[in-house]
């Protein structure tokens, strides 16, 4: 078997996958409708609920679209005109979110607070309390993936579990790696893709909700035909069937991806994770460069860096100079801090992040000499 060229994706996702990971789309050609792909959907769908919760209570409704859709689908679905969403925003991730509430014209409250620092827990509690109108849902992302940023999730599950609200999390960056119980964190509807710590190919998005929260959208007026979470719901579990058509290789690599995170687990894969975010850290402060979140809020999955103060510092021109190598790296998400960013998610592991960082090592050296000389 030829091997395909590796490339070292230190982006956040998609992210690097495995070979059998690749070889698993290329498959027989079949029609999506027949009985045989709508048991693999079954299969994939019920072995994603499976890594976060119990079949018994949840399950998982499947879309063709990058992550964001699955996020779309659950604002747009559960929220009523009548309802009010609280969304917590520190970061880019809390603000997509805002802007999808306007979108749809959601009576929305907006929390923000820092990119780089925890959530203020007492204030949040007190600015749901203190809301004129009653909180129906809350929105939160588990992992800022602008920063690193790891939001806490359980502490807002107990409050949304005293005040009766149907909490919404977008676990995109940290489903399949940091372990996550829907019950136990009063989690009501989740979302997150094929194509992050998942390690498949981009293209399928899924939403993992409780059924009973489901069943009630079912006289919901939902204001969007694609992205309509209860009819894809009931189409899915009468059918077996997506309502149109799916990613059908995608699914496929998928399937094989889901094979080999059981086979590594979801704890080892994060504690892989974890050494290469360690090498990665004590790399770069080895190379005299900072990181934004400290590390007892870190997710220890995406770090953004704060730019070299060097003057011919220019990120294209570094990413230029990665790219070459076959790796590539991500600029940063934040107009008031100038950062980059690494992750260390996907098929690697901490010897990648070596080569990484002698790369670095070796450019930063090139750019420094440069200012000297001038
Ligand atoms: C990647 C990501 C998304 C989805 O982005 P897409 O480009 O639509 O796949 C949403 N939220 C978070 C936190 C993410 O990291």
């Amino acid at each position: 078997m030829n091997r395909i060229k590796r490339n070292i994706l230190l982006n956040p996702g998609p992210a690097t996958t495995t070979d059998s990971v690749k070889l698993a789309q290329v498959v027989p050609d079949i029609c999506p409708r027949e009985v045989e792909f709508g048991q693999l959907m079954n299969s994939v769908s019920t072995d994603l609920t499976q890594f976060v919760a119990d079949t018994a209570e949840y399950t998982t409704v499947l879309f063709s679209g990058s992550g964001t859709s699955a996020v779309e689908a659950i604002l747009c679905s559960s929220v009523s005109q009548e309802d009010t969403l609280f969304i917590i925003n520190n970061g880019a991730y809390g603000e997509r979110m805002v802007k999808i509430a306007k979108t749809y014209k959601l009576n929305y409250v907006e929390f923000t607070s820092l990119p780089y620092e925890p959530l203020d827990l007492e204030l949040l509690e007190r600015r749901i309390q203190n809301c004129s109108n009653k909180i129906s849902h809350l929105a939160v992302v588990h992992h800022e993936t602008t920063t690193g940023l790891l939001n806490n999730v359980k502490f807002i599950g107990d409050i949304c579990n005293k005040y009766d609200i149907d909490l919404i999390v977008d676990a995109m960056s940290t489903y399949a790696a940091i372990p996550i119980q829907m019950d136990e964190m009063n989690i009501s509807y989740l979302a997150a893709s094929s194509n992050k710590n998942l390690q498949g190919m981009a293209g399928i998005s899924f939403v993992v909700a409780k059924v009973s929260k489901l069943e009630k959208l079912e006289n919901a007026d939902i204001p969007s035909y694609y992205l309509n979470l209860y009819e894809q719901y009931k189409y899915f579990s009468k059918n077996n069937q997506m309502r149109f058509t799916p990613p059908v290789q995608t699914m496929y690599a998928l399937n094989q991806a889901i094979i080999e995170l059981k086979e590594e687990g979801i704890s080892d894969r994060y504690a892989r994770y974890t050494r290469s975010w360690d090498r990665l850290i004590r790399g770069i402060s080895r190379l005299g460069l900072s990181y934004l979140v400290p590390e007892a809020h870190h997710s220890k999955i995406i770090t953004a860096i704060n730019e070299p103060d060097y003057s011919d510092y220019n990120f294209q021109n570094m990413h230029q100079y990665f790219y070459k190598h076959n790796i590539m790296i991500y600029p940063g998400k934040l107009n008031e801090f100038k950062t980059f960013r690494i992750a260390n998610i996907g098929a690697i592991t901490y010897k990648d992040i070596d080569i990484f960082l002698e790369l670095l090592e070796h450019y930063l050296a090139n750019i420094s000499l440069i200012k000297y000389e001038l």
